[in-house]
């Protein structure tokens, strides 16, 4: 039977960027429920932008805007981001929906009846001018203890100090600068520290019972306190007005605070998935469901998954989590992330720079396993990794054998060898990498694949098909050592389909097979099978690409308007005063007339077979003349499109012999030397001009 799964990952807060360092978690969330829908299991994975609180509220104010508009916004960048970097949600949805404040007044309506809402007067900063009670962050002042200045309400840069926004010497609104006033306020809170709820928790959150990593069960234990020795606290559950949120059922001017929205938005995201899918909601979120919920979190918001989450779960009559899965953080060359070293990396810079987002992937494959360990991506290890493993062993298999399959034997297979010992490993170790999958130890599923890539390396090396395709009569062993080799190919393709989505489309189309699923790996090709063209699946990473990603995000840094202004005053000077120019040199008429621009018909444009970058374009010239051209604008033109169209050559450009065969000439393209704008783009004369027409 077929398990039915649902994962969430933490709900990103709608008021910055993706990171790489939130990317660890999305990409090992898609990479667990990618493995678990090829194994045939139903996996729903769902998640959504957290949107309320007084910093969306703040921030839209600031640019003008209402926060509908900035959550939107919001959520058009993430998804874009998200989707960049191949994370599969099914449901990615939004925190502010009405299945969200249905959940949420429905959970606090049954706390409020089983007795575990109170109300009680708190006292708290308020912003006379801005007129509103100030969150900790906004809110600064002199540290208590090391007289710093300009820190935050709820602990000090300097000193590293946590204290109470209360504690702070002279402090000051840090929206309006006013001194902010005590004020008092009637708060909602949720009674954690009801015996309930603790009886609960010691239980749910024991080793045993094996909901927590045990490190993190361990660190349960000691915010629970020894039996008989409470240490839980009850939870503010509520916000005054003006506040961007859902208001409190049963209290004007009162709001529900993140802790009973945020985790919240899980169930309003399934349930909008439901409605849309015709899924049973109840089916899962019944407190005895026989369904399975998994939450992907950072190991920082654990107290509030593990301990706050699940007591609400357990007494408002929902099923509670069937395993908690905590990661670590995300450093870059040994070191936190940094804005000025260049390693506060966004998401969209990295896919702006041109890099793959699977090689990405991959890297956080290899490093990630089940503990709530911090994890490194250093710079020129995932280079070299990238390289050596993915372009040098993986498609290195793959990019050996296709050609002489598709020349030689008209791209049929011949039938596999079963008994091959690199074959037999690999099947025998799908299941073992399969419960590392499962298990969430990535690092260790990558080891083991990459030990199996070699072993099917030195089959090919072992073979030379390139030696036995210069020898005659050979032609038996090298259709065998190819198709043994394809099949090779496809069995690791099965194995890292979760980690290599796009890549592994490709290989599905480039072998002309079916999605692979993973009982895929215990069968072979069929002898006969026809296979397509192979294209290329992956590039090399440039170092220089890793250098222009970190200066890029060296100038994100958001520099102030001031910073800025004087920056683009210098830059204009610069280029006023650079003797570099971005223009040729002179040339005079006679210089210019010796190149012979001819308008030409592309009669003909083909594929090259083995070529990266070329197409074949055969012009028609006039004069029933025509020329053959091989032009490197593959990735910009399928060359069924440009059959017919007319365009520009250089006719008296001197040949030039290629690897592919004699070229005749150039057609000439437009393309931007920064990178700015992407792309080639094709010359075209008006209508009217003949081939053969001479430009000048
Ligand atoms: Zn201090």
């Amino acid at each position: 039977m077929p398990r039915k799964i649902l994962v969430t990952s933490a709900l990103p807060y709608a008021n910055g960027a993706i990171h790489l360092g939130h990317l660890v978690e999305y990409i090992q969330t898609d990479i667990w429920v990618r493995f678990q829908k090829m194994s045939g299991n139903e996996c729903w994975y769902v998640c959504a932008d957290d949107t309320h609180g007084t910093p969306i509220m703040l921030r839209a104010e600031k640019e003008g805007i209402t926060p509908e508009q900035l959550i939107a916004r919001v959520h058009g960048e993430h998804s874009r981001d998200f989707a960049g970097f191949h994370v599969g949600f099914d449901n990615y949805y939004s925190t502010h929906s009405d299945e969200t404040r249905d959940c949420a007044n429905n959970i606090y309506g049954k706390l409020k009846s089983a007795g575990l809402i109170e109300t009680r007067t708190i006292e708290q900063y308020y912003d006379p001018v801005k007129q509103l009670f100030l969150p900790d962050r906004f809110i600064k002042g002199e540290c208590p203890k090391c007289g710093a200045k300009d820190q935050y309400g709820d602990n000090c840069e300097s000193c590293g100090a946590a204290y109470a926004p209360t504690d702070l010497k002279d402090p000051y609104s840090a929206i309006s600068g006013a001194k902010p006033e005590l004020r008092t306020s009637e708060h909602y809170f949720f009674k954690l520290s009801d015996p309930r709820c603790e009886t609960f928790l010691r239980q749910y959150t024991s080793r045993d019972n094996g909901v927590l990593q045990n490190e993190a069960a361990n660190k349960m234990q000691e915010w629970l306190g020894a039996p008989g020795e409470n240490k839980l606290t009850d939870w503010d559950i509520s916000r005054d007005a003006p506040y961007f949120g859902f208001e409190i059922p049963d209290a004007p001017g009162k709001y529900f605070y993140v802790w009973l929205d945020a985790p919240i938005g899980y169930m309003g995201s399934f349930k909008n998935l439901c409605q849309r899918n015709g899924l049973d909601f109840d089916e899962y979120f019944k407190p005895d469901s026989k369904t399975e919920l998994y939450h992907f979190i950072g190991k920082d918001i654990l107290y509030f998954h593990a301990l706050f989450w699940p007591a609400e779960l357990a007494h408002a009559g929902f099923r509670t989590p069937t395993k908690i899965f905590a990661h670590g953080f995300l450093t870059v060359d040994g070191a936190k992330m940094s804005k000025s070293r260049g390693t506060f990396i966004t998401a969209e810079s990295y896919l702006n720079t041109g890099l793959n987002p699977e090689w990405l992937r991959y890297y956080y494959a290899a490093k990630l396993s089940a503990t709530m360990e911090d994890i490194d991506l250093n710079l020129d290890d995932f280079c070299a990794r990238v390289n050596s493993d993915l372009v040098g062993k993986y498609v290195n298999i793959a990019s050996r054998s296709a050609g002489f399959i598709a020349k030689r034997f008209n791209g049929q297979l011949a039938p596999a060898a079963a008994d091959l010992p690199a074959i037999k490993s690999i099947q025998e170790a799908a299941a073992r990498v399969a419960e590392l999958y499962e298990a969430r130890e990535f690092g260790k599923a990558m080891r083991e694949i990459m030990a199996l890539t070699d072993a099917a390396n030195q089959y090919v090396d072992s073979v030379k098909p390139w030696e036995l395709a210069k020898q005659e009569g050979k032609e038996v062993e090298l259709h065998a050592a190819c198709s043994n080799a394809l099949n090779l190919f496809r069995l690791l393709s099965v194995l890292l389909k979760p980690i290599l989505p796009v890549v592994v489309a490709k290989v599905e189309k480039f072998l002309n097979i079916a999605p692979l699923a993973w009982t895929d790996t215990q069968s072979l090709l069929a002898a006969g099978h026809a296979i397509n063209t192979y294209e290329h699946l992956m590039t090399r990473v440039d170092p220089k690409q890793i250098e222009k990603l970190v200066e890029a995000n060296k100038e994100s840094l958001a520099p102030t308007q001031e910073q800025q202004s004087q920056q683009r005053h210098a830059e204009h000077q610069q280029n006023e005063v650079k003797a570099e120019s971005p223009w040729e040199p002179f040339c005079n008429i006679d210089d210019f007339m010796k190149v012979d621009l001819r308008i030409a018909r592309i009669a003909n444009a083909e594929h090259v077979e083995g070529a990266d970058k070329l197409v074949r374009l055969t012009l028609d010239v006039g004069n029933n003349e025509t020329r053959n051209v091989f032009a490197g604008i593959k990735a910009a033109y399928d060359p069924a499109q440009l059959i017919g169209r007319l365009t520009v050559m250089v006719a008296n450009l001197a040949p030039r012999k290629m690897k592919f065969g004699l070229s005749e000439g150039m057609v000439l393209a437009a393309s931007d030397s920064t990178g700015k704008t992407p792309g080639i783009f094709l010359l075209s004369p008006d209508s009217g001009a003949e081939p053969g027409m001479r430009v000048k």
